[in-house]
């Protein structure tokens, strides 16, 4: 059994793992904690932040 699921929480692929039992050093190698906007855009972005509570509190 795995723990449910929230879709609208967005995780980089390093947290996505992280989350994995065994792999809980890869949330440290994520940085996407803010929100990257795409060059010339207005507000588009081009990664969304990593929601991932082990960011909570940067
Ligand atoms: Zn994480
Ligand atoms: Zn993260």
């Amino acid at each position: 059994m795995s723990a449910p699921v929230t879709d609208e929480i967005t995780l980089s692929t390093e947290c996505t793992l992280g989350e994995r039992p065994g792999y809980d050093d890869v949330h440290g190698l994520c940085r996407q904690n803010r929100d990257i906007p795409l060059p010339h855009s207005n507000g588009v972005l081009l990664v969304r932040r990593c929601e991932c509570t082990c960011h909570w509190g940067e």
